[in-house]
C-alpha cells in the first residue's frame, strides 16, 4: 500500500492517515501558502512498524522515490557536498501532543556537506551552528543520549568564552562544539555519529515511530484519553533557516489571543534562531509589532497568510513560521488550543464575522469550559502582597506551597497538599509534576511556551515568564529582588492576570457566576473590557443553546435558598427535592417517636411534624412559583434517624455497670438493634418505609397538598409533583398512590380548591426498569435515579468501591471513567432506554427525567438527549453546564 504522500497530495481532513501536522501542511500547500516542500509517511506505516517491530517492506523504496522527487524539484541532493538539501524529520499524530514526540532538524549535514552549506549560504557560522544542532538533536532524540550532556557542554563553551548567548559563539567555537558533540555521541552510544545522509534520515524516521511508545507519550495519552493504537505520522520537510543572521528568525503566532480571546493576532518572534528556540525561552522574544518594524514585507505577508487561514479554517489558528533572509515560510498550522474564556469569545466573534453559524458556535465550546469559567477568582479587594507579575498563561486562581521539581510535586500531592510547581521552564519530563500541582509558575517563556500550552490543555492555572524570579533548583529557592522563597512557602498565582502573590490570597466568585446570578446588565457595570466581552459571549452562547435544546433542565434543590440559586442559573423547575433533611435537627426527636412509638403517641408526633413540613414546602413552592417541583417522599434507611448503635450500646452498658438503667434507653437500644441493617442501601428504605411505617408517607403527602392549597389561596401557581423512591414493583406504587389520592381528594374537598398532584416514581432498580410498562400504569412520570441505578445494576456500593478499587479498575482499563461520573451507556443506559420506551408504550405522555448526578455530566447529557428524555436535573451550579450541553446535544 501507499505509505508516503507528497504535501501536494493530502488535505486537512486526512488527520487519521497523515496526522494533524501532515494533513495541515498539505492543506496549506494546496492553498498556495509558502510551505517548504516535503512528504508525509503515514500513521499506517507507523502502526505496521509498531506491530511487527520493523518497517513495512515497501517503505524504503517509497521514501527513496519521494526523496528523489523532492531533490529533483529543488535541484539539490540530500546531504550533497555542494549546496546540500537538508530536511527536518517531524512527528505528528492525529491529536496534537505538545512536546511529546521528537523532531530532528538539519538532517543531511555531515563533515563534507557542512562545508558545502557554508559556501552556498556564504555564512560559515550558520553552517556550523546548524551542524552543531543536528548532532545535538540526533544524539538526544534518535540515539537516546541524556540531553544535559550536550546542553552542559554548550553552557561550558559559552562560559569559557565569557558570553551569555548561543549567537555569540563564533565559527571556531562551533566547530569545536561539533567535535565535542561527536565525541559525546561515541562515548554515550558506542557508535559514531552517522555521516551518511540517508542513514540519518532512516534512523530519524524510526526514532519518531519509537517515540510513540515512550512513557511520556503514554502518560499524556492516558490523561487526554487518546487511544494508544493510532500511531504517528512522520513529516519530512525541506529545511528553511531562521538562523541565517539578521533578517532571519523563527516565530509562533495565534490569529487571535488564545488566552483572553481578544481579536487581533498575537505572537512571539526570535531573530537569528531555529526551531524550538522561540518556545524554549532561551532568549527573550519580540512581538509581531516588533517584527513589523524589522521586516515590514515579511510581516505583511504573515498577516495576509493568517487572515487567509482564519477564513479557511473558520477558527482561531496557531502557526509556526520561519523567515529566511526576509522570505516567509509556513511550517505548521492547526486550529489552536485556547482557554475557556477565549473559546466563548471567539465563537461569538466568528458568528459576528459571518464565518460560522450559531449552531457551530455552540459546537465550539463545551460544558467543561463553562464549568471552568465558574471557578472562583482571587479577591482583588483583599490585602495582598505582589511578588512579581509575568505572563498570564492559563487562567484560574491557584494557592499552594512551592516545590521545585516534579518528584516533590507528586510526593506532596500524595500527602494531600496543594502545591505550585516552580520551574525555570518546563519540558515534557515535568509532566507528572504539572499534573500533580494545582498551578505552574515558570521564570521563562511566553504564552506559547511548553508550560503555557500544556497547562491550558489541562485547564490548570499557569503564570509563565516571571523573569524577575531567579530559581535555584539545587538550593530549592527562588529569589525575587531581596525576597527569597524556599520550598514549602505559600504563593498565590493568578493565571488570568499573571500576578504572583506572597501567601494565600482569598478567592471570590467568577464574573460568569455573578452574571448568572444577577443578569447581564448588572454584570456589565464596572466590568473591564475582557470581562464584559466574556460575559456577553457566555450569555449569547447560552441563548443559542436554550433555543435549540429539547431537554429541559431542572435542579436538585432541598431548600428555598437552593431553589432561588437554581432559578438564577436558569433551572426550569426542580427535579428532586429530598425531604430527609427536614427530619433532622430539632425534629429528630419527633421522627424517633414516629418510628418507635405505639399508635397514639405516633399520631401525636406526626401531628407535630405536619406544620413544620408544610412550611418547608410552602417556601419552596413560593420560590419556584409556576415551575414544576418534584418532591421525593422519604428515602434513606430509618436507622439514619436513630442514634448510632455503637454509641447507644456503650451508653447503656455504662449505665448498667453503674447500677442503673433507663427504660427508655433500653427500649431505644432494642429498636435500634432491630432496625440495624448490614446492607442499609438494600434494606428498609424508600417506598418500603412508606409501606411499613404507618402514617409516614401520609404525613408528607398531607404537608405537600396543604402547602399547594396555601400557595393557591395566596394567588400562587404551585406545580408540585410527588415522587416515590425505590419502587421495584407496580404494586408498591399502587399502594402509595391509593393513599395519596385519598389524602389529596380529602384536602381538595375540605378546602374547596381544585388540586391535581401528579404522582410518579424513581426508576433506580433494574426491576423497575424492566417492568416499566406496568409501573407506567400508575406512574405519571419517571425520574431515573442513576446513582442508585448504577449501584444496583453493577451491584456495588459507591462509598465502598470508589475508595477501594476504582483506581485499579481505571488503571487496568475496566472503566475509562467512573460510572458514577459518566453514565455507563452500555449497561445502565440500556436499562434507561428500555424503561423509557416501554413506559411510553403504556402511557405515551409519560414524562421522563433524570435526577442522579449524571444529570450534570456533559457526556451523560448527550446520552439522555439521545434516549429521548424530557429533562435532566442536576445541582444548581451545574444547571448552566447542562443547558449548554443539552443545546450541543441537539445540534
Ligand atoms: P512540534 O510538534 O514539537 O512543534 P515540529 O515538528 O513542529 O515539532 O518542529 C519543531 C520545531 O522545528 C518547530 O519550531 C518547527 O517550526 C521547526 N521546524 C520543523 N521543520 C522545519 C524545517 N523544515 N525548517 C525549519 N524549521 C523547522
Ligand atoms: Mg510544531
Ligand atoms: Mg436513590
Amino acid at each position: 500500500s501507499a505509505y508516503v504522500f507528497d504535501f501536494t497530495q493530502g488535505s486537512k481532513d486526512q488527520k487519521d492517515l497523515l496526522g494533524g501536522k501532515g494533513a495541515n501542511l498539505a492543506e496549506m500547500t494546496n492553498l498556495g501558502l509558502p510551505v517548504p516542500p516535503g512528504f508525509t509517511i503515514t500513521t499506517e506505516a507507523c502502526r505496521s512498524y509498531l506491530a511487527k517491530g520493523k518497517e513495512p517492506g515497501e517503505l524504503r523504496v517509497q521514501v527513496t522515490m519521494a526523496l528523489r522527487h523532492l531533490e529533483d524539484s529543488l535541484d539539490r541532493r540530500l546531504g550533497d557536498r555542494h549546496d546540500p538539501l537538508l530536511v527536518s524529520v517531524r512527528s505528528g499524530a492525529k491529536f496534537s501532543m505538545p512536546g511529546m514526540m521528537e523532531t530532528v532538524l538539519n538532517i543531511g549535514l555531515n563533515d563534507a556537506s557542512v562545508i558545502g552549506l557554508a559556501e552556498a549560504s556564504g555564512n560559515e557560522r550558520f553552517a556550523w551552528d546548524s551542524y552543531r544542532r543536528l548532532v545535538q538533536m540526533f544524539g538526544k532524540t534518535v540515539l537516546g543520549i541524556e540531553g544535559d550532556r550536550f546542553a552542559d557542554a554548550l553552557d561550558d563553551a559559552k562560559k569559557a568564552k565569557g558570553v551569555a548567548l548561543d549567537t555569540e559563539l563564533g565559527v571556531e567555537d562551533l566547530q569545536a562544539l561539533v567535535q565535542l558533540f561527536k565525541d559525546i555521541v561515541r562515548e554515550e552510544s558506542g557508535r559514531d555519529f552517522p555521516q551518511h545522509p540517508r542513514e540519518q534520515l532512516d534512523l530519524a524516521i524510526r526514532a519518531v515511530f519509537d517515540s510513540w511508545n515512550t512513557d511520556r507519550a503514554r502518560l499524556y495519552r492516558r490523561r487526554e484519553r487518546i487511544p494508544h493504537d493510532l500511531g504517528t505520522a512522520v513529516n519530512v520537510c525541506t529545511m528553511v533557516f531562521g538562523n541565517l543572521g539578521e533578517g532571519s528568525g523563527t516565530g509562533v503566532a495565534f490569529t487571535r489571543d488564545p488566552s483572553t480571546g481578544a481579536p487581533g493576532s498575537y505572537g512571539d518572534y526570535l531573530e537569528n534562531a531555529q526551531g524550538e528556540d522561540v518556545v524554549a525561552g532561551i532568549r527573550n522574544t519580540l512581538s509581531l509589532d516588533d517584527l513589523k518594524g524589522l521586516l515590514p514585507e515579511a510581516h505583511a505577508e504573515l498577516m495576509t497568510v493568517m487572515r487567509r487561514l482564519e477564513t479557511h479554517y473558520r477558527d482561531l489558528c496557531d502557526i509556526e513560521f520561519t523567515i529566511e533572509r526576509g522570505k516567509l515560510w509556513m511550517l505548521q498550522t492547526r486550529v489552536g488550543k485556547r482557554t475557556a474564556a477565549a473559546a466563548f469569545r471567539i465563537a461569538t466573534q466568528l458568528v459576528d464575522e459571518h464565518l460560522i453559524h450559531e449552531d457551530e458556535a455552540l459546537d465550539r465550546v463545551t460544558g467543561a469550559q463553562l464549568a471552568q469559567l465558574m471557578f472562583p477568582q482571587f479577591d482583588s479587594s483583599a490585602e495582598r502582597q505582589l511578588l512579581c507579575k509575568a505572563g498570564a498563561a492559563s487562567p484560574g486562581a491557584a494557592v499552594g506551597k512551592v516545590v521545585f521539581d516534579s518528584a516533590a510535586a507528586v510526593a506532596a500531592k500524595e500527602r494531600g497538599e496543594d502545591v505550585l510547581l516552580l520551574r525555570r521552564e518546563t519540558n515534557p519530563d515535568d509532566l507528572e509534576g504539572m499534573i500533580a500541582a494545582v498551578g505552574i509558575l515558570t521564570a521563562r517563556g511566553g504564552k506559547t511556551s511548553h508550560a503555557a500550552v500544556v497547562a491550558r490543555g489541562m485547564g490548570k492555572t499557569c503564570v509563565s515568564g516571571a523573569e524577575d524570579l531567579d530559581i535555584d533548583v539545587h538550593l530549592r529557592t527562588a529569589r525575587c529582588g531581596d525576597i527569597t522563597i524556599v520550598e514549602g512557602d505559600v504563593l498565590s498565582i493568578d493565571g488570568s492576570t499573571g500576578e504572583v502573590f506572597i501567601g494565600a490570597v482569598p478567592v471570590r466568585p467568577s464574573p460568569v457566576v455573578m452574571y448568572l446570578e444577577n443578569g447581564l446588565e448588572a454584570a456589565l457595570v464596572d466590568a473591564d473590557e475582557d470581562t464584559a466581552a466574556l460575559v456577553t459571549s457566555v450569555d449569547r452562547v447560552l441563548g443559542y443553546a436554550d433555543e435549540i435544546r429539547h431537554l429541559r433542565v431542572r435542579a436538585n434543590a432541598d431548600t428555598a435558598e437552593d431553589a432561588a440559586r437554581a432559578r438564577y442559573m436558569g433551572a426550569e423547575g426542580i427535579g428532586l427535592t429530598r425531604t430527609e433533611h427536614m427530619f433532622l435537627g430539632d425534629r429528630r426527636v419527633l421522627i424517633e417517636r414516629v418510628i418507635l412509638s405505639d399508635d397514639e403517641d405516633r399520631q401525636a408526633a406526626l401531628d407535630a411534624l405536619l406544620p413544620l413540613q408544610r412550611q418547608d414546602f410552602i417556601e419552596l413552592l413560593e420560590q419556584m412559583d409556576g415551575l414544576p417541583v418534584t418532591i421525593r417522599l422519604l428515602d434513606p434507611p430509618l436507622h439514619e434517624f436513630l442514634p448510632n448503635l455503637t454509641e447507644l450500646s456503650v451508653r447503656v452498658a455504662v449505665a448498667e455497670a453503674n447500677g442503673y438503667s433507663e427504660a427508655a434507653d433500653l427500649k431505644l437500644l432494642a429498636a435500634v438493634q432491630r432496625l440495624h441493617e448490614s446492607n442499609p442501601m438494600l434494606g428498609l428504605r424508600g417506598v418500603r418505609l412508606g409501606l411499613v411505617v404507618p402514617g409516614l408517607f401520609g404525613l408528607q403527602v398531607r404537608a405537600i397538598a396543604e402547602a399547594a392549597v396555601a400557595r393557591k389561596k395566596a394567588g400562587g401557581d404551585p406545580k408540585v409533583e410527588i415522587m416515590v423512591p425505590l419502587v421495584g414493583s407496580v404494586m408498591e406504587l399502587h399502594l402509595v398512590a391509593d393513599e395519596t389520592d385519598g389524602i389529596v381528594h380529602e384536602i381538595a374537598a375540605r378546602e374547596g380548591v381544585d388540586l391535581h398532584i401528579p404522582i410518579g416514581t424513581m426508576i433506580e432498580l433494574p426491576r423497575a426498569a424492566l417492568t416499566a410498562h406496568r409501573i407506567a400504569d400508575v406512574a405519571e412520570f419517571f425520574s431515573f435515579g442513576t446513582n442508585d441505578l448504577t449501584q444496583t445494576t453493577w451491584g456495588f456500593s459507591r462509598d465502598d468501591v470508589e475508595a477501594e478499587f476504582f483506581a485499579t479498575y481505571l488503571d487496568k482499563g475496566v472503566f475509562t471513567v467512573s460510572p458514577f461520573e459518566t453514565l455507563d451507556a452500555d449497561g445502565v443506559g440500556r436499562l434507561v432506554r428500555i424503561a423509557a420506551e416501554e413506559g411510553r408504550k403504556t402511557r405515551p405522555d409519560l414524562k421522563l427525567g433524570v435526577c442522579g448526578e449524571h444529570g450534570g455530566d456533559p457526556e451523560s447529557i448527550h446520552f439522555f438527549h439521545s434516549a429521548g428524555l424530557d429533562y435532566v436535573s442536576c445541582s444548581p451550579f451545574r444547571v448552566p453546564v447542562a443547558r449548554l450541553e443539552a443545546g450541543r446535544a441537539a445540534i
